[in-house]
């Protein structure tokens, strides 16, 4: 390559690679640094829609070591096994990532959900470090949208101090949701979850509920917000859990948050998972969304799927799922792909 031709292409990728330190963004500034966050350094995923982008960024991930019982606690450990064995030969844990998608939507920077935080270990708690290096600063977010209120989706909007994260964000959850969990007795009568747990659960949705609450705004599924997010509930994992579903110009993304966990449960529906305050509602729900989705070929985009969550929901004799392909590392283009 002669010098001239080298300095051109230097020149043009620089002017692409603007470092989050050029532009104001202090990383320092993170007050959930931890040592893990140098493992994955990524400026997450953007997506092109009809005439909007969306982005994904990775929170990090959970494993289950023993998947059963807390994956189809109710079914005996042969049949079990067996099927797992189709989606996971060679291993024994689960994985399930943590995606966490961003809208820009005219002067608004909306967050849905926030991730695990730096709570619970050094695999989770990724996010606000990928957001930066996205160019994104933690000040410039202006609402976060809230799908349930799991400390998985919740726990990264405090820091294990109690340091509020997002300082200029409001909060946006469905009303049946903030009032199960600040309820005196939240009902896990139809749960699988021992008391322990079920106790871990509600004390630490509590503690950050009651941190944020003051910039909390309840609104009802069924509403549009920020004129492109059409919400919906979808009861079962919790009693406000809310999907959604983002259009333009034909385009549309479903956004169906934890309605399964793996493709296990996609296959198997009814198998269910113990995170799931109300089971037999969330089979229920599990199966109505499953069939909306394959019978519309809708996109779907996924929490916990593997990363980036997104593709179709096809079915054969059952259910499974049917990951997009992509063919660059930090866009995606939302044409063909789509069939609806
Ligand atoms: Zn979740």
């Amino acid at each position: 390559m002669d010098r001239r031709r080298a300095l051109k292409l230097m020149i043009s990728t620089v002017s692409i690679m603007v470092s989050p330190a050029l532009m104001g963004i202090n990383l320092n500034n993170n007050p959930m640094k931890k040592d893990s966050i140098d493992r994955v350094k990524s400026e997450g995923l953007k997506v092109n829609l009809g005439n909007i982008s969306f982005y994904i960024f990775s929170d990090g991930y959970m494993s289950i070591d023993k998947p059963q019982p807390t994956f189809a606690p109710a079914i005996s450990s042969s049949d079990f096994m067996v099927e797992i064995q189709k989606f996971h030969p060679t291993k024994k844990a689960i994985d399930l990532a943590i995606n966490v998608m961003l809208i820009k939507v005219q002067e608004k920077i909306i967050l849905i959900d926030a991730g695990m935080g730096n709570h619970f270990g050094e695999n989770q708690g990724w996010l606000l470090n990928n957001i930066e290096n996205a160019g994104i600063s933690r000040e410039s977010i202006t609402d976060i949208l809230i799908t349930h209120a799991h400390r998985d989706h919740i726990g990264g909007l405090i820091t294990n101090e109690g340091t509020i994260v997002y300082p200029n964000a409001k909060y946006h959850i469905a009303k049946e949701e903030y009032d199960f969990w600040m309820s005196d007795n939240p009902d896990f009568s139809n749960s699988k979850l021992t008391v322990e747990q079920r106790n871990t659960t509600i004390n630490f949705t509590k503690k950050v509920l009651n941190r944020i609450k003051e910039k909390i705004v309840s609104f009802h599924p069924g509403e549009t917000l920020f004129t492109v997010i059409q919400t919906e509930l979808a009861a079962g994992h919790t009693p406000g859990h809310t999907i959604f579903t983002i259009s333009s110009e034909g385009k549309s993304v479903k956004n169906i948050v934890d309605i399964f966990h793996a493709p296990l449960l996609i296959s198997n529906p009814e198998w269910g998972i113990v995170f799931d305050v109300n089971f037999e509602q969330a089979i229920r729900t599990r199966k109505q969304v499953l069939e909306d989705c394959f019978k519309n070929k809708q996109l779907v985009m996924s929490s916990h799927l593997p990363w980036p969550g997104l593709g179709y929901i096809d079915k054969r004799d059952k259910y499974y799922w049917d990951p997009i392909y992509y063919y660059m590392p930090n866009e995606i283009n939302l044409g063909s792909d789509i069939q609806n």
